[in-house]
């Protein structure tokens, strides 16, 4: 039977991809070579970081801030393979919603590696060298993205590993070193830094979060180093001796010099991730690519090649789940003659650890680069009540907007709670709202959200509790 429909990869642009086609009368399919739906997202990348990030921070609340509020629970100790296992079961809840899901929404499910064999046409090799051949009026390519390696160092994600790796450690490693200072280094760093490592960051560029705005990068930073956090920036990583039973890396700084060993017992290669297009076929039916090796679309999502669509990490943009969903919806609308459309602009960008760092729009450093004029304002968490009295006071809401129509173009946030916050932004932008609206929109109180209207309010210099 022909299907209107084919996806191949059910990460979380392919599955919502999938059931938004459903939901507009599509006869669908998906094709997944993995054993379980959800892709890397819910796999191996959000959803198991983020069960860590949140069991580590309640470890390490227990440890160093329980006994401040009056509840005395003694000396917490790890038990590092239960938190592993509420990981897991965390992780198996989320993909089996997405069956459940699929199923609900009619879907049909193929498993094995999906192969574009000509437009229409989408061979499945199953795990037992079984090959079928399904036809299909489209085809969206969800594949997504897989780990960048470093050339020259081996993950064997034992003790040299990628972020898979990392999420499952047996044991808490003595040192840890992290190659790379984005968000999959500093969030992982964070967890086992909590959970007892001592973690090196090691990064090519002379900041951390590359991309991200620098002055949040730089509190940010300060911060991480005061939970206890080292970083070695303008450095690179050029190689790991994993012969003895420490691991010695060599170290050199990034415009070269002399090289140094840094000594661990685990690293983690988190230099960034690249598309991933292996076995798809698309050199013989001419989907284009670009030097990245991302597939090549148009602002609706088609590629080059009439019928075949692309979403999510493997096309242009933000590696981030929720970038990859609004793609794959936009892109069932379009396949179904609507006007599906994704705003690139207004993407919020969220770091989880504690503080949390969350970003939607423009940074300062991208205003300055594009000669536009801008306001800020700034107002920091100390100055906010329900963060003084819930002793979360570190870090600070940023908000810029244009200086002649003081419509909203970045907001950055550092804080406790900043990736829900962001939200707001990335709504009142969404509407295109000034700072002025922002400012005078009631927020409840007490809450950490008061900051962002300070910060709104501070844009035009009238902030009341600073
Ligand atoms: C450790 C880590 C933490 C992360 N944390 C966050 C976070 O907190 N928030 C956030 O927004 N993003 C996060 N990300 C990024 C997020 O996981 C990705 O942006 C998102 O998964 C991309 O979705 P996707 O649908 O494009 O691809 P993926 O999720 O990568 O899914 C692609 C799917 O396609 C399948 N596939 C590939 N090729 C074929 C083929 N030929 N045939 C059949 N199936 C195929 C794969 O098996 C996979 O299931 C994190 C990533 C990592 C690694």
């Amino acid at each position: 039977m022909a299907y209107d429909l084919i996806v191949i990869g059910t990460g979380p642009g392919g599955y919502v991809c999938a059931i938004r086609a459903a939901q507009l009368g599509m006869k669908v399919a998906v094709v997944e070579k993995d054993k379980t739906f959800g892709g890397t997202c819910l796999n191996i990348g959000c959803i198991p970081s983020k069960a860590l990030l949140y069991a580590s921070e309640l470890y390490e609340e227990a440890g160093h801030k329980f006994g401040r509020m009056g509840i005395r629970v003694g000396e917490p100790a790890l038990d590092l393979a239960t938190m592993m296992k509420f990981k897991d079961e965390g992780v198996d809840g989320n993909v089996k919603g997405v069956a459940f899901l699929l199923k609900k929404n009619k879907i049909d499910s193929f498993q094995g590696v999906g192969r574009i064999a000509a437009p229409g046409k989408v061979e499945v090799t199953s795990a037992d060298g079984k090959v079928e051949t399904v036809e299909t009026k489209n085809i969206v390519i969800a594949t997504g993205s897989d780990v960048a390696q470093l050339k020259g160092i081996a993950i064997d994600e034992t003790r040299i590993v990628s972020s898979t790796g990392a999420l499952v450690l047996p044991k808490v490693p003595e040192k840890l070193l992290v190659v790379g200072a984005g968000v999959i280094g500093l969030e992982l760093g964070s967890v086992w830094r909590r959970l007892g490592a001592q973690v090196l960051v090691v990064e090519f560029l002379d900041r951390i979060l590359p991309g991200m705005d620098l002055d949040v990068a730089k509190q940010f930073q300060r911060l991480l180093q005061k939970q206890g956090l080292t970083f070695k920036l303008s450095s690179k990583v050029t190689g790991v001796d994993a012969s003895g039973a420490k691991l010695k890396a060599r170290v050199e700084p990034a415009a070269g010099g002399a090289a140094e060993a840094i000594e661990a017992d685990v690293a983690l290669i988190a230099i960034g991730r690249v598309p991933y297009t292996q076995g798809l076929g698309l050199d013989t039916v001419g989907v284009k690519t670009d030097n990245k090796g991302r597939v090549m679309v148009d602002s609706r999502f088609a590629t080059s090649v009439a019928g075949i669509y692309a979403i999510g990490d493997v096309i242009a943009g933000p590696m981030l789940a929720h970038k990859a969903e609004d793609e794959g919806v936009a892109t069932a609308e379009i396949i179904a003659g609507r006007a599906g459309h994704v705003n690139h602009d207004v993407i919020p960008n969220v770091i989880y650890t504690f503080p949390e760092v969350a970003s939607v729009g423009k940074s300062e450093e991208e205003l300055k680069a594009a000669g536009i004029a801008y306001n800020t304002g700034r107002f920091p968490f100390t100055a906010n009540g329900r963060a003084k009295v819930n002793q979360t006071t570190d870090g600070f809401v940023k908000i810029l907007a244009d200086a002649n129509t003081d419509r909203v173009l970045g907001v950055h946030i550092v804080g406790a709670d900043a990736g829900t916050m962001i939200a707001e932004a990335a709504i009142a932008m969404e509407f295109g709202a000034s700072s002025e609206d922002i400012a005078r929109t009631c927020h409840a109180h007490p809450t950490l959200t008061e900051a962002v209207k300070e910060a709104a309010m501070a844009v035009e210099k009238w902030s009341i509790s600073m």
